[in-house]
């Protein structure tokens, strides 16, 4: 492709990344030495939120999802959340009223959802997070019975990690579908699954919805009934609600809301160029396209776009995207994992060694070139 020092002296281009999530901090990674580029984000650090199940039952555990930005990053790093766009002038604007001029815009900002699965807007600090998840450990700890609403991967999870580390609490998972963490796992998937959640305890409700979560409360323990669509009542002293993530567009909602699906999502080409704009592109979870969001499929996002883009600017030729066959691992407590790619389930030694030990944390660490605590 012809990369060398040539392009990072190159003052006519500047990719701005906008969000250090697994995206932006992979796109990040790819341009490091080779163009001139300023990763933007609100927080001082990368969460780790693949592992942010493990911050609900082991103690110091949130410290080890917390990854700072600057010593990988230096000044190409600038903590800030971005308000806005002007696509005629190619800056991005800053909360704090800077502004910053692009040659390439990526925006990388994600979903939002609840603690501790995502960060809420204004926790910028590895302190603010660590504080808030000694407070949830201590729910964990006080609650007897849990209702986990949602049985997408993450409640799934959680309600593993829950049973596995509290063998005399009582877990339900309820969950509108049949179908347990994605609907393109495999019937063995699914029937390993419910078998091992069963050994753990959990108890399972399906395809039943929860009919009354807006009064439920989910920050303290206290005895409440969730009532489900189908007359099931469930008694619990703590709530966690794993529903669903929500596209984070506070960064251009106001600059690109044509370009933007009703979710909140950019509409992409097959290159991530955001539709009616010219040098701006979305990669991740913010993205309209039609796959799982994952992380790992955010980092292939990053790691084409950047190949791109540098082959743009070096007379190279630019590849399409074309998703990958289904593939997921999850854990299911720290000594059992499951996973498939295509249609064939992985083994499961493999799971519990890559993913379900230290939730990957050892990858964002290895990732971002730093040695965890
Ligand atoms: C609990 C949980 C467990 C998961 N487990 C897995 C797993 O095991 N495997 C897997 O592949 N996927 C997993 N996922 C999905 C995965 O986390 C997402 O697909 C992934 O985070 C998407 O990466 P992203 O970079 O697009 O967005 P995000 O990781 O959401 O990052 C977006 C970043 O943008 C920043 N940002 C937002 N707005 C602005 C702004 N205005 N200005 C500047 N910065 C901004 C945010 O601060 C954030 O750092 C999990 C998700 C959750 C919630």
């Amino acid at each position: 492709m012809g990369l060398g020092p040539s392009l990072l002296d190159r003052e006519d281009v500047h990719v701005v990344i906008v969000g250090g999530g697994y995206a932006g901090i992979q796109l990040a990674r790819n341009l490091k030495n080779k163009a001139r580029f300023t990763l933007i984000d609100p927080k001082e650090m990368l969460y780790h939120n693949v592992g942010a199940v493990r911050s609900c039952t082991e103690p110091g555990f949130a410290k080890k999802i917390l990854i700072p930005y600057a010593p990988t990053f230096g000044e190409n790093f600038k903590q800030g959340a971005v308000t806005g766009i002007n696509a005629a002038g190619k800056t991005v604007l800053l909360a704090s009223g800077e502004t910053v001029k692009y040659s390439h815009l990526v925006l990388a900002t994600g979903s939002t959802g609840a603690f501790p699965f995502n960060l809420p807007d204004g926790m910028t600090t590895e302190a603010e997070v660590v504080k808030k998840s000694e407070g949830v450990l201590e729910l964990v700890k006080e609650a007897k019975k849990f209702a986990i609403i949602g049985g997408g991967a993450v409640g799934t999870e959680i309600a593993a990690e829950i049973a596995t580390d509290y063998k005399d609490k009582e877990v339900t998972l309820i969950h509108t579908r049949e179908v347990l963490v994605d609907a393109e796992s495999s019937e063995a998937f699914q029937k390993r699954l419910k078998h091992i959640l069963k050994g753990l305890g959990v108890k399972l409700v399906l395809g039943e919805r929860v009919t009354n979560l807006d009064q439920l409360p989910t920050d303290r323990v206290e005895t409440v009934t969730v009532m489900t669509d189908k007359g099931t009542e469930i008694s619990a002293d703590l709530v966690i609600p794993c529903t669903g993530l929500k596209v984070n567009s506070m960064a251009y909602k106001d600059s690109l809301a044509s370009s933007m699906e009703d979710n909140g999502s950019l509409k992409v080409n097959n290159f991530f160029e955001v539709q009616g704009t010219e040098g701006i592109y979305a990669i991740g979870d913010c993205t309209n396209i039609p796959e799982t969001k994952m992380a790992y499929r955010a980092g292939m996002h990053a790691d084409l776009l950047a190949k791109n883009i540098l082959a743009e600017e070096t007379g190279g030729t630019k590849k399409e995207y074309k998703p990958d066959p289904f593939m997921m691992t999850i854990s299911l407590g720290r000594k059992a994992g499951m996973g498939q790619k295509g249609t064939t389930l992985l083994p499961e030694f493999m799971v519990r060694m890559l993913k379900s030990r230290d939730m990957m944390a050892w990858k964002s660490w290895r990732d971002m070139g730093q040695s965890a605590p």
